[in-house]
């Protein structure tokens, strides 16, 4: 079994270099990094600078033995069965479909929008297809759907927005959704159903064991180095390397040269509670939205996601913030045509490959990056 320490241990590649160094141990550089050794024989040297791998997907046992997630609730969905079977070689799973409320007007009611939602909203008894006639008589006509609003007034109307999306949306994004692109609010469909799942896809599974486990297991290659707590500036210039894979911030790696990208950030406040008696969970569901109280937008709580069995419960709150670790690319017009003389400064160099959520600036998915990076070694491995 492979060992992660913090420094180097002079690993028997440096003798005569690495065919590539991967910036970064999250899941666009773990797996590039497993198909590069085991499909392509490479020698590998992966280097994060943060302690640990797995990059804001890492898990870990907090002080009670609780399995949390560090940086926030990671729930693993994906249509994809290349995906999920790439992945279930370097871990078993357990069934896991999330479920959200939001507290709204003082009830706790379910997200995304369905039947029930608007039921007992406004205290009506409608069916299905009443849903349909009732969406439609509330529904805002928006001729050319943009923005994050027009996305969802269009959809259930001005009173279910200002309920449930503005007030969110503003905190979480530190914008109006009129000032976001339509593919933020987007993600959250709207059901006639009763049908009260978060996600909807084929495959919906948490790692058994949890993420690190997975991601030790897919690093475990004897041609792959692990280097943590390093920034890649670092040794860049002394560990011979003939490719770089780069999954850091984009415009980071290039010294900020054309402005700064944002990156939306957030505080975690992790919460160690003790269930009532008898019960094993605080919360009804893994998460609870607060769109419009509270200077969070959700609280998850984790036994609900890994299935836990511990007398304690662990919770997370997340406070958006403008600054500090980079988690998610704000999706609006201008940030897009500042990263595209990014992209083209990176298309430039042939001997750098730039992949992942913050070096593509997408708000991807963890499926979407494992995706991203096994078409991306495809394309590699045929140069
Ligand atoms: P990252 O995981 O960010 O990895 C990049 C790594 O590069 C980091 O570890 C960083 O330390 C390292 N790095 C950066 N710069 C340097 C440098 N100069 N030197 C060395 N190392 C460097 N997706 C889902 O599918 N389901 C979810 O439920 C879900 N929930 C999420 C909740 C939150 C709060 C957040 C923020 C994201 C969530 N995601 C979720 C998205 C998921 O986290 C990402 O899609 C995925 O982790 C991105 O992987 P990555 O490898 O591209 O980037
Ligand atoms: N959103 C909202 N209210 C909610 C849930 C989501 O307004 O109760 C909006 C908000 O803008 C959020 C976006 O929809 O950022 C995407 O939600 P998702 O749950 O996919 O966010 P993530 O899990 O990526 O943070």
């Amino acid at each position: 079994m492979h060992t992660f320490k913090s420094h180097f241990p002079a690993p028997s590649g440096s003798a005569t270099g690495y065919d590539t160094l991967v910036v970064g141990a999250g899941f666009a550089g773990s797996v590039m990094a497993e198909r590069l050794a085991s499909q392509a024989g490479q020698r590998v040297l992966v280097v994060d600078k943060r302690p640990h791998i797995g990059g804001n997907a890492h898990d870990r046992h907090d002080e009670s033995g609780l399995l949390i997630h560090p940086y926030g609730p990671h729930i693993f969905h994906t249509n994809s069965a290349d995906v999920f079977a790439y992945l279930s070689q370097f871990t078993a799973w357990r069934p896991y479909q999330h479920r959200v409320l939001c507290s709204v007007d003082g009830q706790l009611l379910p997200m995304p929008i369905n039947l029930d939602t608007v039921n007992r909203l406004y205290g009506l008894q409608l069916s299905a297809f009443d849903m349909e006639g009732f969406l439609a008589g509330v529904a805002e006509k928006v001729d050319q759907v943009r923005s994050s609003e027009d996305v969802v007034v269009s959809r259930v109307g001005r009173d279910l927005y200002e309920k449930f999306f503005r007030g969110y949306t503003r905190k979480q994004w530190g914008l109006d959704p009129s000032e976001l692109d339509a593919s933020v609010t987007a993600r959250v469909p709207t059901r006639t159903s009763r049908d009260d799942r978060y996600f909807t896809d084929t495959y919906q599974a948490m790692p058994l064991h949890g993420y690190t486990r997975m991601f030790e297991r897919m690093l475990a290659h004897p041609n792959i180095h692990v280097m943590l707590g390093t920034d890649y500036r670092d040794i860049v210039h002394v560990m011979p390397w003939k490719h770089m894979v780069y999954t850091g911030p984009i415009d980071a790696f290039f010294e900020h040269r054309h402005g700064q990208l944002p990156y939306r950030s957030l505080h975690f406040e992790h919460v160690t509670v003790q269930p009532p008696a008898g019960q094993a969970h605080v919360q009804p569901v893994g998460t609870v939205n607060h769109p419009n109280d509270h200077l969070y937008t959700r609280v998850t709580e984790f036994k609900h996601l890994t299935g836990q069995r511990h007398e304690a419960s662990s919770l997370v709150y997340e406070y958006p913030r403008a600054h500090g670790d980079p988690y998610y690319p704000v999706p609006r017009a201008e940030n897009t045509q500042l990263y595209r003389r990014y992209e083209a400064d990176a298309e430039e160099l042939s001997d750098v490959t730039f992949i992942g959520r913050l070096a593509s600036y997408k708000y991807y998915n963890m499926d979407q990056v494992v995706a991203q990076a096994l078409s991306t070694f495809k394309r590699l491995a045929q140069r």
